[in-house]
């Protein structure tokens, strides 16, 4: 994907500038080759996969973190923060042996995924409870830094400021001027290559001066940990779209699931406010509660389901219910703004954003954490060539290779997540008549739904 010809190699060789930079002793403390500002799961994460190249061994990078370091103590109780991670995300996890300790800690696999539509008879689902391929794996937030940090730890050529906040970015204007970092306590340090993984109000994109087009969601989320009424072999992950937002249930273990539910601002509101038991009532009633249906759509979707069945397209239309909720674990419920943002450019001289930082997109696919682990691995490669050619590892030729790449994934990924949001808002009848043969299609035709999954893995 990146190979360069020899004769670019050479020309790139020729290029590189000679650059003898004399430092004091100070100034060479507070100079690092690489700096990451952002110590979530995208900045930890790639702080792990940079500092384990071999390729960037004799690379000093330094980890900025404006947080204090989370310990996740193990508990009965889950955190009601989880994150859907995909088979390529998994198996990064695995090749830093941060899944080391997330497989000794605890985390629930997703063997099968149906997603249904509350007007309509239109279901589909995707993968099989008795299959060996996963669709995901669900684990906390908290437990997957945690695992991440464990292993930051054995790094040599990084080191990781914790409670530290970047204030300031002043990025190169001239050739062989350097990224200057002023922290809140006054000091300053200096990088050949800034990486912003600070978040969706990224102070770095700012900084770059990069257009982000952007725009909140009329929807807010609401997440808690939920008790299930009976023990099942709960590797089922559910998703029913209301007329006001999808509700998603996602495996944690025999007897508990984790919920998150996108509503309107004002009926998260009422959500949040509401006693335990009424918001228990309202769960099994969202997932239960029959809507009313146009007849119309009824009457179409039974001829298109025959029509598919006529032409002996495998239309098992056979529709499960999760389990009722028994109860919410006490004090999980919480609410989140949910929001579209995606930055033009992801590189400019001497700075790359990854992550949030560069792209934010509603939950409702489960991708958001996965684009920037994908960022991850893209950006290690990319710099991992950059060294194998001898160039600097801010090249700008190099950058761009990340940036193009990326771009490919991400813009055609958020676009489908954001379509998938307008769909499934909208209560107008030929919409919904649309989006539900639509639906029956793509149930039906194997392969279109073998693209879908496989997109989704990457
Ligand atoms: C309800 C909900 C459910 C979700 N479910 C999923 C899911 O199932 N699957 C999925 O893939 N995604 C999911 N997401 C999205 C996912 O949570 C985000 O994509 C992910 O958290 C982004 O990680 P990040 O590290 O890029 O940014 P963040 O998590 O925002 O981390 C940014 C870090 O930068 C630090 N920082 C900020 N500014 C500075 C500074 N100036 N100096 C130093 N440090 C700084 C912050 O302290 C923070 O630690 C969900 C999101 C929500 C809201």
């Amino acid at each position: 994907m990146y190979k360069r010809s020899l004769s670019s190699l050479l020309v790139t060789l020729h290029k590189v500038p000679i650059t003898v930079r004399y430092y004091s002793n100070s100034a060479k403390k507070h100079h690092y080759d690489i700096i990451i500002s952002g110590g979530g799961m995208v900045g930890a994460s790639l702080a792990c996969t940079l500092g384990k190249n071999t390729k960037l061994s004799n690379k000093k990078i330094l980890l900025l973190e404006a947080g204090k370091e989370k310990q996740y103590n193990y508990t009965d109780k889950y955190s009601n923060r989880v994150v859907s991670l995909n088979p390529a995300t998994h198996k990064l996890l695995n090749d830093l042996n941060a899944w080391t300790h997330i497989k000794n800690t605890r985390f629930a696999t997703v063997k099968r995924l149906q997603v249904w539509d509350a007007v309509s008879d239109a279901c589909i689902t995707f993968g099989d409870e008795n299959a060996i391929e996963d669709i995901s794996y669900i684990v906390e937030n908290d437990l997957l830094l945690d695992a991440v940090s464990k292993e930051l730890k054995h790094i040599s050529n990084l080191e990781v400021f914790y409670n530290t906040k970047a204030k300031n970015y002043s990025l190169p204007e001239y050739k062989d001027d350097m990224v200057k970092i002023t922290l809140e306590d006054g000091s300053t340090y200096t990088c050949d290559l800034l990486l912003g993984c600070d978040g969706f109000n990224s102070q770095v994109r700012k900084a770059m001066q990069t257009q982000y087009v952007t725009w909140n969601y009329d929807q807010m989320g609401i997440v808690a940990t939920l008790e299930l009424s009976e023990e099942i072999e709960n590797v089922i992950a559910w998703q029913r779209f209301l007329p006001t937002g999808p509700i998603a249930f996602l495996p944690l273990n025999r007897k508990q699931s984790s919920l998150v539910w996108s509503n309107t601002p004002e009926e998260v509101k009422k959500l949040v406010n509401m006693s335990e038991t009424e918001f228990v009532d309202a769960i099994n009633n969202a997932v239960y509660r029959t809507y009313q249906r146009s007849d119309i759509i009824e009457t179409a979707t039974k001829a298109f389901d025959n029509f598919l069945r006529f032409f002996n397209w495998p239309v098992d239309m056979s529709r499960r219910y999760p389990p009722k909720i028994s109860r919410i674990e006490e004090g999980s419920r919480a609410a989140f703004p949910f929001g579209f943002g995606h930055a033009t450019s992801y590189i400019c001289k001497g700075v790359a954003l990854v992550g949030d930082a560069a792209h934010r997109v509603h939950p409702l696919a489960g991708q958001g954490v996965n684009l920037g682990f994908g960022d991850i691995i893209c950006l290690n490669e990319v710099l991992g060539n950059a060294v194998n050619c001898g160039s600097s590892i801010n090249d700008l030729s190099f950058l761009k290779d990340y940036e193009t790449e990326r771009q490919k994934h991400n813009v055609p990924t958020m676009l489908a997540i954001d379509g998938l949001y307008r769909l499934y808002n909208n209560d107008f009848a030929p919409i919904v008549l649309l989006r539900s043969l639509g639906l029956q299609a793509t149930h039906a035709m194997h392969p279109v739904k073998d693209k879908v999954i496989d997109w989704a893995s990457i």
